[in-house]
């Protein structure tokens, strides 16, 4: 019997695939990959390899733990699609119920995934889960549980919470001298402090995230932490600083092959270049750049590198050129992903086509731009009040964390406690005051800005006066309150100032028309641009022979307005007239529309009977 034992022991042991040369190495992969001793991205084909030989040699105690790397992997590799189908084999297998920190880096997997979908239901209730099982977990755990949630926590834009696990994070990595989650914490912590406008917090964390990065192979990692910290570092004006880690990003993207990071960096490169005003070089890496993102499908950074040529032509005096790409960009401006990108990028598209008389295209470009901001606006405008918040709340446990501080201290320092307790209360009343102050002021800063676009919405940009819609506007207004007289002025034989001098004398007589407008009427009268040279006057006045002076003196004054013109124009040897059709509320309708037609009506007549009159009845 016993004997019988041994020998079934033994035959047992000979199959023990331990033994096996390829098991041995496949084991060391793993481990060498999961300590961070090498690259997931460098050694992807190694991994995946490994990963399809324990598959097929059935080695069961490796099987659970490639697999979890491996959708690391894939995720790294934004095979998307891949590690969803990946997940659903493995994540219900029951063997990993008794290996629950493999358990928990498929969950990791999941919850990154779940975030680049729609699905915030599923979202919510795994991250609620992962907060459920974090009390009972190991430290080791309890690591990959706050991973998750920091990650989860960034991408809802949760300020506080992220920090908050993010630094509850870096303490236990630190004494489990796990280096990467360590960097990870770290960089999280910094980018928050960041967000929350406490630079040099965000800068010093920023910087210890480089330092750990730096001692692991976790060389994709390493290399988004010295990207962080570049632009840290740009926003604190510290370029020649911020270009050294700018660069060292940029080759570990390049050595991990991630074509992505590649044009971030890029981008951050050449813009420094263009602020340093060295415009070849800047615009060679910006071309580079921009082939390259379209090619990988990073859009933003396409058009963002093709507006940064533009500019660089700019400053250079290369009109043509940055017109060129400009109307490129225009024309694929969809691509962009945030409403702010759009409205910047058409508010300089705006100055660039004034700059170039292209009066039409700048037209379009500030009413695209006016469009793009209030929907900027709306998205962001409760963010603003969200960041205050958090900005107060996370205060709030600062100074919490003191007070727990001095009271443990409570017996030997009584005294000088009391004194300090009163003394942050005080801090805090102060910081709460400010703060509602600063919440006050962004919020009437942009009551302001929203009534600043309210008016260009119903201004004219040539003229400064009102163009169709607001004197449409102020005309319904009083149309049915009172008598009034609606006129309509056409200038005569315009067409023969643009044709003979150009736009550009035409648009000053435009100009000299609006001014002589302003000068002539009365505080209740208004008038308004209603199309290219046509204007529509409300008159608050019923009598003709009001009307009729208006009309005389608006002759003289235009004419005294249009004297510098001719005089810089000589071959101008005609009076600069204008035609008036007017008729009055009380005796034709009160009704806007009609009221204009008739009106349109007698300007007709002027025309035809020899312009430079007015008609009315
Ligand atoms: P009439 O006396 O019959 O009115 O002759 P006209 O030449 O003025 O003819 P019409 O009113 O049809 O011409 C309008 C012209 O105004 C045509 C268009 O090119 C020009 N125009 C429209 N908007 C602008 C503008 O913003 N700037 C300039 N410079 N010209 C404009
Ligand atoms: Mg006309
Ligand atoms: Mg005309």
């Amino acid at each position: 019997m016993i004997i019988f034992v041994l020998l079934n022991n033994f035959s047992q042991a000979q199959q023990q695939p331990e033994l096996s040369a390829g098991y041995q190495s496949a084991k060391k992969l793993i481990n060498a990959v999961r300590g961070n001793q090498l690259d997931y991205l460098k050694h992807a084909l190694q991994l995946e390899e490994t990963f399809q030989t324990i598959k097929k040699n059935s080695w069961e105690a490796l099987h659970l733990e490639a697999a979890a790397l491996y959708s690391e992997l894939l995720f790294r590799q934004e095979k998307y699609l891949a590690l969803a189908e990946h997940l659903e084999t493995y994540i219900e297998v029951e063997a990993l119920k008794q290996q629950w920190d493999l358990y928990l880096l498929f969950q990791e997997s999941k919850l990154k995934l779940l975030l680049r979908q729609e699905d915030t239901a599923a979202q919510q209730s795994l991250a609620k889960q992962l907060e459920e099982w974090l009390p009972e977990r190991p430290p080791k755990q309890k690591i990959i549980i706050l991973r998750t949630l920091a990650y989860y926590h960034t991408n809802k834009d949760g300020l506080k919470n992220t920090l908050d696990v993010a630094l509850t994070g870096l303490k236990l990595s630190k004494a489990d001298d796990d280096l990467a989650s360590q960097g990870f914490f770290l960089r999280k912590i910094g980018d928050t402090y960041n967000f929350l406008e406490e630079k040099d917090k965000g800068l010093e964390f920023s910087k210890r995230a480089v330092n750990v990065y730096e001692q692991t192979k976790d060389e994709l990692f390493t290399a988004k932490a010295h990207w962080s910290l570049g632009n840290t570092l740009l926003e604190a004006k510290e370029t020649t600083q911020a270009i050294v880690y700018l660069k060292k990003a940029l080759a570990y993207f390049k050595s991990v092959n991630m074509l992505k990071g590649l044009t971030f960096s890029q981008y951050s490169l050449a813009s420094v270049l263009f602020s340093e005003q060295q415009y070849k070089d800047a615009l060679s890496l910006a071309n580079k750049n921009a082939v390259l993102a379209k090619s990988a499908g990073v859009y933003d950074m396409q058009l963002a590198s093709m507006i940064l040529i533009s500019d660089i032509y700019l400053e250079q005096g290369l009109f043509e050129n940055a017109n060129e790409v400009n109307d490129q960009v225009f024309s694929i401006l969809d691509k962009f992903t945030r409403s702010s990108y759009k409205s910047n990028f058409l508010a300089k598209r705006y100055e660039l086509k004034r700059r170039l008389n292209l009066t039409d295209d700048a037209f379009e470009a500030i009413e695209q731009e006016l469009f793009f901001t209030k929907k900027h606006l709306e998205a962001t405008s409760e963010n603003n009040i969200k960041t205050l918040q958090v900005k107060f709340e996370v205060k709030e446990k600062e100074d919490e964390i003191l007070r727990l501080a001095h009271q443990k201290d409570i017996s030997e320092f009584k005294a000088k406690e009391e004194y300090q307790q009163k003394l942050i209360w005080r801090l805090s009343t102060a910081i709460a005051i400010i703060l509602i102050a600063v919440s006050l002021l962004l919020f009437f800063r942009q009551v302001r800005q929203r009534q600043k676009y309210h008016s260009i919405a119903l201004t004219d940009y040539l003229t400064n006066c009102p163009n169709r819609r607001g004197i449409m506007q102020a005309a319904a207004d009083n149309v049915q309150k009172q008598g009034l007289t609606i006129a309509i002025v056409d200038l005569d034989f315009f067409k023969k100032i643009n044709d003979q001098f150009g736009h550009d004398v035409g648009d000053l007589v435009l100009v000299a028309f609006a001014d002589a407008a302003q000068k002539t009427l009365r505080k209740h009268d208004k008038f308004g641009r209603y199309g290219g040279e046509e204007w529509l006057f409300v008159l608050n006045t019923t009598n003709i022979s009001a009307v009729q002076d208006i009309f005389t003196r608006l002759s003289k004054n235009f004419a005294s307005y249009c004297i510098d013109i001719k005089a810089n124009n000589p071959a101008i040897d005609w009076a600069i007239t204008f035609s008036m059709g007017a008729t009055i509320s009380t005796k034709t309708s009160t009704n806007l529309e009609e009221l204009i037609t008739e009106a349109d009506k007698r300007l007709y007549e002027a025309k035809e009977n020899g312009r430079n009159q007015l008609i009315i009845e």
